[in-house]
């Protein structure tokens, strides 16, 4: 892998350098960028330092938004409060490439939303040629939306001379450490969206030592085991059968469920018709503390139950299982990280992803689209 840290700073002063981040976060009623939400932005910053600090031209590029409408112009307010930056509404253009030749070395100009060019999502070559053509590098810092084969993620790097972003190396160099975990390993899984999770089950039933189901993935379980799961979320297009009595994969016997009462906490094998089941009660997780205390390796991704409406006991437990371990620990999934991060509880982790679905796909492959297009 070409890692951007690993090369000499010389080399890009004075260079242009496309930079693909994620800059993808959520605005405001007003607007604006919440400095809680920054999360992503804050983490570009590494790299975006690497190349100023090196005296390059950076050209940040990145999407918003699911409307091609939306604007980056918020994200490029936030950000100048924490470095020079220039915005330009345009992603290309006479003016905008006036405006790069006059970039100074060490100066950054962010372009517009990405995908307001179809051309993005269809990884158009006359689109990634035009913004290449902007360029002397390339630099992706983009993990979490590298599962897609957009221009700006597989059009662009085969154009210029490509590198892989400090971010990135840091996504890497922790996930891909989970396909040769030390022994005993676990990998728990919740979370719902069985079907982006099954792969991941399949390859890691042949790596980790057990497996913990949880979340809404644990009701397909229940229900495939002839339980009565009354109105709980399932997956209705998983099919688990095979996964069924393999002895890596525990499923917990516990379960909170809501119905006309509140909730209670009940045995999995006791749900009624008119419960749903909405978290894994932490009691009976407690079964399992001497597995997390002697686990090396701890993997997790998807919340234990259903966290916005306040169910977090099931996630906390499993929190605290791991951090009362020594185990390497790495979290990741776009629910699962702002769960942790709505209990602040972070730093109870040796590594969080900023990958959802491109963290899963990366742990199914062992890839992905953006990456493999840098080698
Ligand atoms: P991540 O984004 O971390 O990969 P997922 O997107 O797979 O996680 O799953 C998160 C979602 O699963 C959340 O919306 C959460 O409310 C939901 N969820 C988890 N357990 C349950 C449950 N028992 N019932 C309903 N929803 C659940
Ligand atoms: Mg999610």
């Amino acid at each position: 892998m070409n890692y951007l840290s690993h090369q000499n700073p010389k080399d890009f002063h004075g260079k242009r350098v496309l930079l693909r981040l994620d800059l993808n976060v959520p605005l405001n009623e007003a607007g604006h960028v919440d400095p809680s939400d920054a999360d992503r932005i804050t983490k570009s910053l590494p790299t975006l330092q690497w190349l100023q600090e090196a005296g390059a031209k950076t050209i940040i590029i990145s999407h918003i938004g699911r409307d091609p409408k939306e604007t980056l112009r918020p994200v490029a307010r936030y950000m100048e409060t924490l470095m020079t930056i220039g915005f330009d509404p345009e992603l290309s253009g006479e003016r905008l490439h006036e405006m790069i030749h006059n970039l100074g070395n060490g100066h950054a100009i962010m372009l517009e939303n990405l995908r307001s060019n179809p051309g993005e999502e269809s990884n158009d070559e006359v689109f990634a040629k035009s913004l290449a053509d902007m360029a002397d590098f390339y630099v992706n810092d983009a993990f979490a939306v590298s599962h897609r084969a957009h221009a700006s993620l597989v059009g662009i790097p085969k154009l210029l001379p490509s590198f892989a972003g400090l971010q990135m190396e840091q996504e890497i160099e922790h996930l891909s450490k989970s396909f040769t975990p030390s022994s005993p390993s676990i990998l728990v899984l919740g979370g719902a969206k069985f079907e982006t999770k099954l792969p991941v089950i399949s390859k890691f039933l042949n790596i980790v030592d057990h497996i913990v189901i949880g979340g809404a993935l644990a009701n397909n379980f229940y229900k495939e085991m002839g339980y009565e799961i009354g109105a709980s979320l399932v997956d209705e297009t998983a099919n688990i059968s095979s996964l069924l009595g393999n002895e890596k994969i525990i499923i917990p016997k516990l379960v909170i469920v809501e119905n006309d009462k509140g909730h209670e906490t009940k045995n999995a094998l006791d749900v009624t018709r008119s419960d749903k089941i909405v978290d894994i009660a932490p009691e009976g997780l407690d079964e399992y503390a001497q597995l997390f205390a002697d686990a090396t390796f701890v993997l997790w991704n998807g919340p234990m139950g259903n966290y916005e409406n306040g169910f977090v006991d099931g996630s906390k437990k499993i929190i605290n299982l791991i951090s009362s371990s020594h185990a390497e620990s790495i979290v990741g999934g776009g629910d699962s990280v702002a769960l942790i991060e709505q209990l602040d509880m972070a730093d109870k982790f040796g590594f969080l992803s900023t990958g959802g679905g491109a963290m899963l796909e990366y742990l199914a492959q062992g890839t992905l689209p953006g990456i493999e297009a840098l080698n």
